[in-house]
């Protein structure tokens, strides 16, 4: 047996998320490596899970959490061996397939990262699909800049959601790498951290928030945000001639009420980054960066360790905006 958190959905109890007991032959048929869950953590998308505000759950009885970090126990993927420690991101896992808010996980071999050397299980997991994401944004940028010549302090670059889990770990990450990052942030009375994760200026993000005209003053010459509607419609007018930006959240909204103009008029490039399908290769390459180029301390400065109950209660947190950093899941707690 083995705990977990189990979102179920009922005529008579509607939908509910509760920690419960379960029997390792309950765990999904349809995946061929089984994991000994070490750390779990909680995303945003992991609020929208376990509160219900969203549907992204699409099958019930589900277990939640879109990734985890563990050791293999048994394994029919001719990739894995029992005792291979691993990181799982995406692919619907905790979406449509049982997650990793559990102490045990059954899933596809296919889905699976080699956790890094160097890196935790538990810095896995404070990184976790938040830090991962970044990561991501960060290398578009990078690629992006390595084709225009762009060279790191040469301009500012601007991370929206400042506070959340995507937009702390932007920070650290740029920070790291010599650029000049101004952090938007609805919570001011967080500069001193934000400056302590490598902001060099924090701004309010009421001033990207609301509509604004088509083109601005040139300021950024990159962009990371987490955020949306009009915050990535004003990053996007106020993006150097060919800056790029990285648009990879929604937290303001999902509407996108911009104009073409930074696009035509001064070759501004707006990047995708999806992370739940991301090739494997891209994969890889992301998390070896974060495991050689993350400022452990400044991780350790954004991580809160929370246990599997807890998860519960902090997933309306998260949704409020409430949480500083990320969470990690000590799911053995
Ligand atoms: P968090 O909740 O940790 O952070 C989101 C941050 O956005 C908040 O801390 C807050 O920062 C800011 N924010 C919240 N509400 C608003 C608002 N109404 N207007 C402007 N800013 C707001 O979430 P994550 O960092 O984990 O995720 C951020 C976004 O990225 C989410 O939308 C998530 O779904 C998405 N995401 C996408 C992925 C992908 O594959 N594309 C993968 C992972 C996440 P502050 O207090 O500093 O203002």
């Amino acid at each position: 047996m083995f705990k977990a958190l189990l979102i179920n959905k009922t005529d008579d109890t509607g939908y509910r998320c509760a920690l419960t007991e379960l029997d390792e032959a309950q765990l999904p048929a349809s995946g061929d490596v089984t994991v000994r869950v070490d750390w779990s953590t909680l995303n945003y998308k992991d609020g929208l899970a376990i509160t219900g505000k969203s549907p992204v759950v699409r099958s019930f009885p589900l277990v939640p959490g879109i990734d985890f970090a563990g050791t293999v126990t048994a394994s029919e993927h001719p990739r894995w061996k029992a005792g291979d420690r691993v990181i799982l991101n995406g692919f619907g896992v905790g979406e449509s397939h049982w997650g990793g808010l559990a102490q045990m996980a059954r899933v596809k071999g296919d889905w699976l990262v080699a956790l890094p050397a160097g890196l935790s299980a538990r810095e896995a997991m404070a990184i976790g699909t938040a830090g991962y994401t970044a990561m991501l944004c960060v290398m578009a940028l990078q690629k992006h800049w390595a084709e225009a010549g762009v060279k790191p302090g040469s301009g500012e670059v601007l991370v929206t959601g400042a506070n959340g889990g995507v937009g702390s770990i932007a920070i650290a990450l740029l920070a790291g790498l010599g650029h000049t990052v101004v952090a938007s942030t609805g919570r001011l009375g967080e500069t001193d951290f934000l400056k302590s994760l490598g902001a060099a200026e924090v701004i309010d993000r009421g001033t990207l928030s609301a509509a604004g005209k088509p083109l601005q003053k040139e300021r950024w010459i990159g962009v990371v945000d987490s955020v949306g509607s009009h915050t990535l419609a004003n990053a996007c007018a106020s993006t150097r001639y060919g800056g790029a930006v990285a648009a990879c959240g929604l937290a303001q909204g999902m509407d996108l009420p911009a104009s073409v103009a930074p696009f035509i008029l001064r070759g501004v490039t707006l990047y995708g980054i999806d992370s739940v399908m991301a090739p494997l290769a891209r994969r890889e390459a992301a998390w070896a960066q974060l495991a050689s180029g993350l400022d452990r301390s400044k991780l350790a400065a954004i991580t809160h360790e929370i246990g599997l109950e807890a998860a519960m209660g902090a997933a309306s947190d998260i949704l409020a905006g409430q949480v500083r950093g990320r969470l990690v899941v000590n799911v053995n707690a």
